[in-house]
């Protein structure tokens, strides 16, 4: 597996983690887009941060996502990479449609979503969203690495 020795922020921002997503995770700082928070829950995604996604769910979600769940799904993933395709909000809605791309198993799989955001107490939250469905690809050891790294799979993202 690779590592990320230049902790550039996982959320594809170009930031450091630091400046970035960490503020976030913290509580130092709320996001003030439906962009910046989904970008937070991707990466804690990553970082396997799971009570953080379960955090940022609208309340009347958070029943159906416990995190014990989240932290299961996350755990099974190596994530990769996130590309927000387009985005737009109001004062109280919005939405991000986005792909991001993670291993599950040998499998490279991107969800491709489009998620709705509501503001609750002032808080961007993620309340749900509509998956357009994408073919997941069996990557065999000696391929090369879908993540983009020019190297083969085995020596990449292989588990
Ligand atoms: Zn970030
Ligand atoms: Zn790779």
């Amino acid at each position: 597996m690779t590592t990320h020795t230049d902790k550039t922020c996982l959320c594809g921002s170009l930031q450091s983690y630091q400046d970035c997503c960490e503020k976030l995770h913290l509580g130092t700082i709320q996001a003030t887009s439906p962009e910046q928070l989904m970008r937070s829950r991707f990466v804690a995604y990553a970082l396997k941060n799971a009570k953080y996604v379960y955090q940022t769910y609208a309340q009347e979600k958070q029943a159906e996502n416990p995190v014990i769940e989240i932290a299961d799904f996350a755990n099974s993933c190596r994530f990769i990479s996130l590309s927000v395709i387009s985005t737009d909000h109001n004062e109280e809605t919005g939405y991000v449609e986005f792909c991001a791309s993670y291993f599950y198993q040998n499998l490279y799989c991107q969800l491709h979503e489009k998620s709705q955001f509501i503001k609750e107490n002032k808080l961007w939250r993620y309340l749900d969203g509509e998956i357009f469905p994408v073919t997941d690809i069996k990557v065999n050891r000696n391929d090369e690495c879908p993540c983009g790294s020019n190297k083969k799979y085995k020596k990449c993202h292989s588990v």
